[in-house]
């Protein structure tokens, strides 16, 4: 980007996209768009709508940092500091792990099962930006919800989002450790949760972008299962007789994962979902009634 020249939203627009394939970024021009919106203010479609806009040097000089950033293994979502997820835009930050589209998948079924329930009382275990408990709140309407999470700063963002959302008055942040942070006695309708499922062993080896994220948001221990484990052990104690577990979890991870609730005999109505690019994701199940 040469010093001299006068930028545009459209030759800026054009050079970075071009610039960041070369650099072989999944989706250039979306990044691009992305980051020239934030520095200018401006929200994705006032780009198009200004082509011909001058570009002010000291916007210049901080996108010119954003594309350093995005270049050196910085996600989009990391530089600016927040997602789209659900169709709501969350605060990001270093401490939680960014939502992604894969979680979408699921997240909207397990939605369409229970919106017509008004009432329920959810929890969601590893909450980190809020992303899942707050989504599921605001098209569940009449719900309210108990978000976990170990990481005080994670909470944090959690809560300013619940803020940003309007749905303060019915969430509960709890610091904690997943499961053991619920209070004894107490249940739920439904346990969401997208715990570590990374073994640890595969930590070193992720792109550049999840390297940045928080180790403590995707090391799911040796083989990736210990969260797994835990769930299996322990969350039939605070579900209701019928109550939903919906978990994500990791890349072949389907078949140990289902074996372990299975082997409780504690739960029926198994379904395995798969995302968006056809991987199975998560599993969603209930909670037995006594006959
Ligand atoms: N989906 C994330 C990834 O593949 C991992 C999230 C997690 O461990 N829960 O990088």
């Amino acid at each position: 980007m040469a010093g001299n020249t006068i930028w545009t939203i459209k030759k800026l627009i054009i050079w970075t996209t071009q610039y960041f394939k070369n650099h072989g970024l999944e989706s250039p021009r979306l990044d691009t768009e992305l980051l020239l919106a934030h520095v200018l203010h401006k929200s994705r479609i006032y780009l198009y709508t200004d082509f011909d806009e001058i570009v002010e040097p000291s916007e210049l000089a901080q996108y010119r940092e954003y594309i350093k950033k995005r270049v050196g293994g910085f996600s989009t979502a990391a530089i600016i500091g927040e997602k789209d997820f659900m169709g709501l835009t969350f605060r990001v930050n270093e401490h939680v792990l960014i939502p992604r589209p894969d979680t979408e998948t699921w997240l909207e079924k397990v939605i369409q099962y229970h919106r017509s329930e008004p009432g329920l009382k959810v929890a969601d275990l590893g909450t980190g930006s809020g992303a899942i408990l707050l989504s599921f709140l605001y098209y569940c309407k009449e719900d309210t919800g108990v978000g976990v999470d170990i990481s005080e700063e994670a909470l944090a963002v959690a809560k300013e989002n619940g803020k940003n959302l309007d749905l303060d008055d019915r969430v509960v942040w709890r610091q904690g450790d997943y499961l053991t942070t619920l209070e004894e006695g107490e249940q739920f309708d439904g346990i969401l949760s997208n715990p570590p499922y990374i073994p640890s062993g595969d930590i070193p080896g992720l792109q550049k972008e999840v390297q940045h994220e928080p180790a403590l948001a995707l090391d799911g221990g040796e083989d990736g299962l210990d969260f797994y484990r835990k769930l299996a052990e322990s969350a039939d104690s605070h579900l209701k007789e019928g109550g939903f577990l919906a978990m994500e979890f990791g890349i072949h991870q389907a078949e140990p994962v289902l074996t372990l609730f299975k082997e409780t005999g504690k739960y029926d109505s198994f379904e395995i979902i798969k995302d968006y690019g056809g991987i199975e994701r998560a599993l969603y199940c209930r909670k037995k009634e006594n006959e």
